[in-house]
């Protein structure tokens, strides 16, 4: 196992210019990524072959990151260093997959193409959809495979998985939709050969599958040991209690005892299941340990909305509080002479409050300013919701600009802003709103008259 170096031991190894190619602007601060295990020595091309021999294995993460799919929809898996997130973090969601059989008219590849490129829901200021479609070669030719490909491939813009057991249909599949870098399903002792050569030379990702745990090792060392590293491994089962059993294995051996084989993203397939129950089940259990991607073969609305949203309480990272875009909002449908409220933009602050003056059906402006996603009173206690950023906040917006009304309602919690205000905005009737933001339909009706 290669010892963990400090971050300091790595500065000292590193050409200390400082120039920021790779992607941080100090030696130092790579340093520090290095150390925490969330960059890899390559991403410096003036490394010495000494640093490359220290820091390289030491460095390197114990959960490789592996992409797929295109531009803004690539696809990143891996980087993980935790087995539970209260540890750290979790770096990475879940990518979900919806499955396709290529063996369906084109007019239902299309249907279900389109649907699933459709379904976006927004929740807590978040848009959360399906990141992947699946099409699972249903033994046809390899010029009918690619035809189905090509078809799903025109109406869904998000990431490709090629599924067959064919490694002819894989590599035509593939070369059709070569630019949107596909992954690849999967490498097996049967198509190693010909199969890994093609990943290789087109350095595309693959998934790995096999009989056993053991299987998928070997084979996994097989390949990496030739300088492949776009590796996932499929450790799917039809027994949920299997899966979540060879998820935990792969990822303990990856982090606990730097088994490198296992150290890529794992893929589970909840498929063929016998009702949507079942499947939720199962696809919520691989969710939460540790499928960091996720094949399902059922697009309708209620079986991909429990998902999405159990996958975003999951990785939501707890340390970066989820936030609204800083600016003017309107409430109903306000008029120049309606109030101007303001709030931080902390999403559940801005939630809650919105949705009490939307309740109320008084219309009004909701200005939310950037305190780094922080309620009122944690903002304010940490000197990021002062008067100083609310007065130049609201002035920075053309909107405030034409209000006719010039009230302007702070939160009761930061009553005490109300003087420094009303000397920034003088131009302004500062008034001070509820504490509580179930008081705010009283305010709002008391305040229309
Ligand atoms: Fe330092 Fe290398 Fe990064 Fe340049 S690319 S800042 S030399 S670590």
């Amino acid at each position: 196992m290669a010892k963990n170096l400090s971050g300091m031991e790595i500065f000292k190894l590193l050409p200390k210019t400082n120039c920021g190619e790779c992607g941080v602007p100090t030696c130092m601060a790579f340093a520090m990524k290095l150390a925490q295990k969330n960059a890899e020595l390559s991403a410096c091309p003036y490394a010495s072959e000494e640093a490359a021999k220290v820091i390289g294995a030491a460095s390197e993460p114990p959960i490789r990151l592996v992409k797929f799919g295109a531009g803004k929809r690539t696809v990143e898996m891996g980087n993980e260093l935790v087995m539970f997130r209260h540890e750290k973090t979790f770096v990475h969601q879940t990518a979900l997959a919806v499955q396709i059989d290529s063996d369906l008219s084109p007019e239902m590849i299309i249907k279900i193409a389109e649907t699933v490129e459709r379904h976006v829901i927004e929740r807590a200021g978040e848009k959360l959809f399906i990141e992947s479609l699946l099409i699972n070669d249903g033994k046809k030719t390899a010029a009918e495979f690619r035809a189905s490909v090509t078809i799903a491939a025109e109406h869904f813009s998000g990431a490709l998985i090629l599924k067959s057991g064919s490694a002819e249909n894989l590599i035509a599949g593939a070369e059709s939709v070569f630019d949107r870098v596909p992954l690849v399903h999967a490498l097996t002792r049967n198509n190693a050969d010909v199969l890994g050569e093609y990943v290789r030379a087109k350095k595309l990702p693959v998934v790995i599958a096999g009989e056993s745990l053991d299987d998928i090792f070997q084979l996994s060392e097989a390949l990496s040991s030739r300088g492949h590293r776009g590796i996932v491994l499929d450790l799917s089962s039809d027994n949920s209690a299997a899966m979540l059993q060879n998820n935990t294995v792969a990822r303990k051996a990856a982090l606990a005892a730097s088994v490198k084989p296992m150290g890529y993203p794992i893929m589970n397939f909840v498929t063929g299941r016998l009702n949507v129950s079942e499947m939720v089940a199962d696809a919520s259990t691989s969710m939460c340990k540790y499928a960091s991607l996720l094949v399902v073969d059922n697009y309708e609305p209620e079986t991909l909305l429990p998902l999405l949203m159990l996958r975003q309480n999951i990785y939501m990272d707890p340390q970066k509080p989820i936030q609204v875009e800083p600016k003017i909002y309107s409430v109903g449908e306000p008029s120049p002479a309606s109030p101007l409220l303001v709030t931080t933009n902390f999403s559940l602050t801005y939630f809650i409050v919105s949705g009490e003056v939307e309740a109320s059906g008084v219309p009004a402006h909701l200005a939310v300013v950037d305190a780094e996603g922080l309620s009122v009173l944690t903002a304010w206690a940490a000197g990021k919701f002062n008067a100083e950023k609310i007065s130049s906040s609201i002035k920075s917006q053309e909107s405030a600009a034409k209000m006719t009304n010039r009230k302007l309602v702070i939160p009761g919690y930061v009553a005490c802003l109300s003087g420094e205000l009303e000397e920034k905005m003088p131009e302004w009737e500062i008034l001070v709103g509820p504490q509580e933001a179930s008081d705010i339909g009283p305010f709002m009706k008391k305040m229309a008259g």
